[in-house]
C-alpha cells in the first residue's frame, strides 16, 4: 500500500457539513492502490463501561466508503453521515490486496488494534450557522452573460457621440454600438425562449468606457445605458419572466476618473480623499510606473485603501443600495482576490442581513477556498474546471486523460455544496468566444455546451455564443448581438436550448446527478461519463476529430437508448458510431 499517497485533513474539502445534518468525509489514495475502504466512526462521548468497570469507546458502525471518483494519480472515496448527535470520531480502514491498515490523525495502525478515539479525526460539532448555505435557487440556474452596450439599442437617443450602425463592423477596444437596459427589456421574450434563469450583466455604473469597469459613481446608472427607473423596469421585467438578475462591481480599484482620485491627482497630501489609494508618495507619478497601488500596473486603474473605514462604508452601502431599492439578486464581484478577507466577510454580513438569498460570486481564476468557508463568496467563476474542457474539445491541446485529470482534481477542490454553486463559463467578455477558440468547428462548440450543461455546478452562457458569434480576445468578443434571424445559426441556437431545457427537465442532467468518468473508453477515442441520480442514469459519449465506433462493456450493454438531442432510438448491443466531434446524450 502506498502510504504516502494517503490523505486526509480535517479541514474544507476533507471535512465538511453538506447541510445541516449531513457530514462529509473524504479520503484520497493513490489511484487503483486501495481495494475497498471503511470508515470506522462513533460518537465521541459515547462510552461503556463493563463488569470489570473498565470504560471503553462505544465505536458505532463501520461503513463502506464509495469511491466517486479519480485522477490520474488518485481515487478520492466518500462518506456521507448523518450522525446522531451531530458530531464524529473517525478512522479509515483501509485494504489493499491482503493487506489492510487503519489510517486516523494519530497515523497509521494494524486493523485488529484496539480503537483509540483519542487518536481518530475528529469532527466537533454540526452547528447549522456554520453550514455552507448559498441560496437555494443557486444551483438550478442558468445564466445568461450579457455586456450591455452590445446585446441591444433600445433607446438611440441615449447614444454617445460616435456611436456605430449596430453591428456595422467589427468592435475596437473604443468603439459605441448604443446598446442599453431598454434593449435587454425588449428582448426578454428571446431570453424566456431561450430558457435561461439568470442574467448577468457586466457594470451599469457611470463610466466613460464601453466596458464601465471604470466607474465613476456606484450610485448611478450609466446616462448611455438608461437611467435608475429604466433599471428597475429591467429587474421587474426579468422577475416577472423567473429570470434572476446579477450585476457586477469592482470595489479593487477605481476609474481613473473618479471624483475621488481627481480631486488626489489635483490636491495631492491636502486631498481629503488621499487615504483612500495607497499611496506611497507625493507628489504622485504615472511613469515609468506609477507611484500609487494600481490594478496590475494601470496607471488607469488605482486600487482602493478598502481599509479606509470611509470608503469602506461607501462601496458597502453601494452593496447595500442595488439589492435593496433595486432587488438585484446577485452581486458578482471582479478581481475579488486582491480584496482583504475582513472587508468580504463584512460585506457579506450587510448585503445578506437585507436580503438573505442573494448570490456573491467573487472573480477569481485559482483555487479559491479561502474565500469559500461560508464567511465571503458563494460561489467562484469556476476557469479551472472549464478550462480543461476548452483545451480538450476546443482546441485539442490534451489528452483524454489530462483532461478526465484535471476536470476531477477541480471537482475535488471544493466540497460538494460550494462545487453546485460554482459559476461555470466557457467564454466571457475577458476571453476569446467559444467558436474561434475551436476553430470555427461547430460540433467542438457543441461539444463544450453539452459538457457545460451537464457538468456539477451552476452555467453560464455568454450572450450570442448560442448563435454562433465568433471573436477574438477583447474586443474581438465584444461584438454587436445580431437580431436578424438569417443571419443566426439557428441549428446552435435550437441546440443551445435543447440542452438547456433538457437541464431543467431533468434533476440528473443538472447538480443533482453524480458524474462519474468512464476511463476505460479512452482507447476507443471515446470521453464517456454517466450522471446518475437515484435510478435515473444518463450516459454521455464524446468522439474527437477521427470519430469512433464504439462497443460498451457488458454492464451498459443491452436494451435501447434514447439519444436525447435527436430522439432517435440507439441500440446498447451494437457498436455505436459517433461521427467527429459529436456528442450523444443517452437514456435506457
Ligand atoms: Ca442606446
Amino acid at each position: 500500500m502506498q502510504k504516502e499517497a494517503i490523505y486526509h485533513s480535517s479541514s474544507s474539502k476533507y471535512l465538511y457539513a453538506y447541510d445541516n445534518e449531513t457530514i462529509h468525509i473524504r479520503l484520497r489514495t493513490k489511484k487503483g492502490d486501495a481495494d475497498e475502504i471503511k470508515l470506522r466512526w462513533g460518537d465521541p462521548f459515547e462510552w461503556e463501561e463493563d463488569e470489570k468497570g473498565n470504560w471503553t469507546w462505544e465505536l458505532y458502525e463501520t461503513v463502506k466508503m464509495e469511491k466517486q471518483g479519480s485522477s490520474s494519480l488518485f481515487d478520492f472515496w466518500v462518506a456521507a453521515l448523518k450522525p446522531p448527535y451531530k458530531r464524529v470520531k473517525y478512522a479509515f480502514e483501509i485494504h489493499s490486496g491482503s493487506e489492510s491498515i487503519v489510517y486516523a490523525e494519530k497515523g497509521f495502525f494494524q486493523s485488529d488494534e484496539k480503537n483509540d478515539s483519542g487518536g481518530f479525526f475528529t469532527f466537533p460539532y454540526l452547528n447549522e450557522e456554520d453550514v455552507f448555505s448559498p441560496p437555494e435557487w443557486v444551483k438550478e440556474t442558468v445564466w445568461y452573460q450579457i455586456f450591455p452596450e452590445r446585446f441591444a439599442n433600445g433607446n438611440p437617443s441615449l447614444d454617445p457621440e460616435g456611436t456605430l450602425p449596430w453591428g456595422s463592423k467589427d468592435p475596437e477596444r473604443d468603439s459605441f454600438f448604443g446598446g442599453d437596459l431598454e434593449g435587454i427589456i425588449q428582448h426578454i421574450d428571446y431570453l424566456k425562449d431561450l430558457g435561461i434563469t439568470g442574467v448577468y450583466m457586466t457594470p451599469v455604473f457611470k463610466a466613460p468606457t464601453n466596458h464601465k469597469y471604470d466607474t465613476i459613481d456606484y450610485m448611478e446608472i450609466d446616462p448611455h445605458f438608461g437611467d435608475k427607473e429604466t433599471f428597475r423596469k429591467l429587474v421587474e421585467t426579468c422577475h416577472s419572466n423567473g429570470i434572476k438578475v446579477m450585476i457586477d462591481a469592482v470595489f479593487n480599484h477605481a476609474g481613473y476618473h473618479f471624483p475621488p482620485f481627481q480631486d488626489v491627482l489635483e490636491k495631492g497630501e491636502a486631498s481629503k480623499y488621499k487615504d483612500w489609494f495607497h499611496m506611497k508618495e507625493f507628489p504622485l507619478k504615472t511613469e515609468p510606473k506609477p507611484n500609487y497601488a494600481t490594478f496590475a500596473f494601470e496607471k488607469t486603474m488605482p486600487k482602493l485603501n478598502t481599509s479606509n473605514p470611509e470608503l469602506k462604508a461607501y462601496l458597502i452601502e453601494t452593496g447595500k443600495y442595488w439589492v435593496k431599492e433595486f432587488d438585484v439578486d446577485g452581486w458578482r464581484l471582479d478581481v475579488a482576490n486582491e480584496v482583504p478577507h475582513t472587508f468580504w466577510r463584512e460585506f457579506r454580513k450587510e448585503v445578506k442581513a437585507i436580503k438573505p438569498d442573494v448570490y456573491i460570486l467573487g472573480e477569481i481564476w485559482h483555487e479559491a477556498s479561502e474565500w469559500l468557508l461560508g464567511d465571503q463568496f458563494d460561489a467562484v467563476m469556476n476557469y479551472p474546471y472549464t478550462d480543461a474542457a476548452l483545451r480538450y474539445f476546443g482546441k485539442e491541446e490534451i489528452t483524454a486523460e489530462e483532461f478526465i485529470d484535471k476536470t476531477v482534481s477541480a471537482v475535488y477542490m471544493y466540497p460538494d455544496n460550494v462545487t453546485e454553486v460554482s459559476f461555470n463559463l466557457l467564454g466571457s467578455h475577458d476571453t476569446p468566444r467559444i467558436l474561434t477558440e475551436c476553430g470555427g468547428n461547430k460540433d467542438k462548440v457543441k461539444q463544450l455546451m453539452a459538457f457545460l450543461l451537464s457538468a456539477p455546478g451552476t452555467p453560464c452562457i455568454y450572450y450570442g455564443d448560442e448563435i454562433g458569434l465568433s471573436g477574438d480576445m477583447d474586443p474581438g468578443c465584444r461584438k454587436c448581438m445580431v437580431w436578424d434571424e438569417k443571419q443566426r445559426d439557428l441549428d446552435m441556437l435550437a441546440f443551445t436550448k435543447k440542452l438547456i431545457s433538457l437541464r431543467k427537465a431533468m434533476p440528473v442532467f443538472g447538480n443533482h446527478g453524480h458524474l462519474t468518468f468512464l476511463d476505460q473508453y479512452i482507447g476507443q477515442d471515446i470521453i464517456a461519463y454517466t450522471k446518475e441520480y437515484g435510478e435515473e442514469k444518463l450516459l454521455f459519449l464524446f468522439s474527437n476529430a477521427k470519430g469512433a465506433e464504439l462497443h460498451l462493456d457488458e454492464s451498459l450493454q443491452g436494451g435501447t437508448f434514447k439519444e436525447l438531442i435527436s430522439g432517435r432510438d440507439i441500440s446498447g448491443s451494437e457498436g455505436i458510431v459517433l461521427k467527429p466531434n459529436e456528442v450523444l446524450i443517452l437514456k435506457r
